[in-house]
């Protein structure tokens, strides 16, 4: 009954809804505060390995996934004896069925649950999971959707892709670290068995049996990060002061001609060349390591990242030991990658 108190979770229930309208869900209810991504697919792993795998099932993944998007999988998988199965990646960095926007060859009747990123970290592909999703539906396959890299850079509308269960962070849309969000459709969620048990996630608890609260509080146990979820309402306002898709335009400027300029220098190779991107660039360059180049870019106040990206079976399947990635956001500028290329050159005559 404090003042305080009250007026901290209207601030988080308003962020709630802040989050629900960007992303179009139905309901703010649809809306779950976690962690992050990890978290989220945590969460959707461990909740829907109970509901759904049995022995023998399958639970499909890309080649293109974060180790967020493998691990938690590869664990409730062993645990109910179900296997995980991999859609390849072409040498572009594109999904690698008969056509990219075609993943019914890879689903069977054991197949129960879909997971598969909008956007590669590392390749910047774009997946074209409206098809894929509409696909597995059809087939009564859950879907679950990788959006960590696509939330600050596309217009996500979850109903439109009609993906059954989202997962982002705020800190990679603006927001404040240690936060994230699984939205997931009502029907589904009302049917998930919570995941973590606790404070604020019961209707009455007694010792020989515990009833669960509402949606959205039956998946969040414990305190919440509420500062960090107020944080991640205003990133998320700050964003919507911006056109979407004037962003994504922007971004895709940068990506062109940092394309451009870096394929002149001798020996680079970029590594993620499909057709549609986002504004994510890695690449390798003969006898330069990563390491030593994003040591060097550092020097100069050029901020990117090297190693694998928690990718390794993306890494092994492009036969690197990891990339340089430069990733521009929406308030990066031309000559900021001229900037990087003129860093890049610098670090590759000291190197080679
Ligand atoms: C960063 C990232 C994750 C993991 O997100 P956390 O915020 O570290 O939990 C998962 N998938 C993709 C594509 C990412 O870029």
């Amino acid at each position: 009954m404090h003042t305080l108190s009250t007026k901290a979770t209207e601030a988080q229930e308003a962020a709630r809804d802040t989050i629900r309208r960007h992303i179009n869900a139905r309901h703010a209810h649809e809306v779950i505060f976690t962690s992050g991504t990890t978290a989220s697919i945590n969460l959707a792993a461990n909740s829907l390995g109970q509901l759904l795998l049995k022995n023998g099932d399958e639970v499909l993944i890309s080649g293109m996934e974060h180790h967020a998007n493998i691990v938690p999988w590869q664990m409730v998988c062993e645990r109910y004896g179900a296997k995980l199965k991999v859609i390849p990646v072409t040498d572009e960095g594109e999904l690698e069925p008969r056509r990219r926007d075609d993943a019914t060859e890879y689903f069977t009747e054991r197949t129960k649950v879909f997971a598969i990123t909008h956007v590669s970290n590392t390749l910047g592909t774009i997946n074209p999971i409206k098809e894929l999703i509409a696909q597995a539906r059809k087939q009564g396959i859950i879907t679950v959707v990788d959006g960590a890299q696509a939330i600050a850079h596309l217009n996500v509308d979850v109903q439109d892709l009609g993906c059954d269960l989202y997962a982002f962070s705020g800190h990679k849309a603006y927001g404040p670290t240690g936060t994230g969000v699984l939205y997931g459709r009502e029907e589904l969620l009302e049917r998930m068995p919570p995941w973590q048990g606790g404070g604020e996630m019961i209707d009455v608890v007694t010792f020989e049996k515990t009833t669960y609260a509402k949606l959205p509080f039956k998946f969040e146990a414990g305190t919440p990060h509420i500062a960090g979820i107020i944080g991640l309402g205003e990133a998320i306002r700050w964003m919507e002061d911006y056109d979407k898709a004037a962003m994504a335009a922007h971004e895709h400027k940068l990506l062109e001609h940092a394309t451009k300029e870096l394929l002149t220098i001798d020996g680079l190779r970029i590594i993620g060349t499909a057709k549609e991107k986002v504004g994510v660039i890695g690449f390798v360059i003969g006898g330069v390591h990563h390491y030593d180049l994003g040591t060097l870019l550092d020097q100069q106040g050029i901020a990117v990242r090297t190693g694998h990206h928690c990718t390794q079976p993306l890494m092994e399947r492009f036969g690197v030991s990891g990339t340089t990635r430069a990733s521009f956001a929406c308030f990066n500028t031309v000559a900021e990658v001229d900037a990087l290329v003129a860093g890049v050159k610098k670090g590759v005559k000291m190197l080679r």
